[in-house]
């Protein structure tokens, strides 16, 4: 039987991979890695097991029937990293517009906000919640 085949017959109906399964394979090979450094001590030996943990998980998931549960687990996975990178990924934005704008926090949301450089002084009034408040441009 030709590989691809087998791959398809045996992936009919299974949930197959998605990005948590995708970061469980990166956390695989990074416990794989720092316990090949920390090697030895007991510590060592707790990320090896967390290590071949996170590969049975991600196995597990590719190989399941329960897509539903599968997907709510992914969906769960999303939303929670969501809130971090909505935290940290908008940095690099306002980083490479900090010459033709300025980022403000909206003093009662704070919600970034976005406002053209050097107009004097701006009258912003904050998209999310509607505050409004003076600041030098
Ligand atoms: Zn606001």
């Amino acid at each position: 039987m030709k590989f691809r085949n087998w791959m398809a017959q045996t992936m009919a109906g299974r949930y197959g991979t998605d990005p948590l399964n995708r970061a469980l394979n990166i956390a695989t090979l990074v416990f794989l890695v720092l316990s090949l450094f920390i090697g030895g001590s007991s510590v060592g030996g707790l990320i090896w097991v967390l290590a071949i943990l996170s590969l049975v998980w991600s196995t597990f998931r590719t190989f399941s029937r329960n897509i539903g549960k599968r997907s709510a687990e992914n969906e769960a996975y999303l939303r929670l990293t969501g809130r971090l990178r909505s935290r940290f990924g908008g940095a690099g934005d306002r980083f490479r517009q900090r010459k033709d704008y300025r980022f403000f926090r909206c003093p009662s949301c704070g919600t970034w906000l976005r406002v053209p450089r050097g107009k004097g002084k701006l009258s912003i009034t904050c998209r999310q919640c509607g505050e409004r408040f003076t600041r030098n441009t």
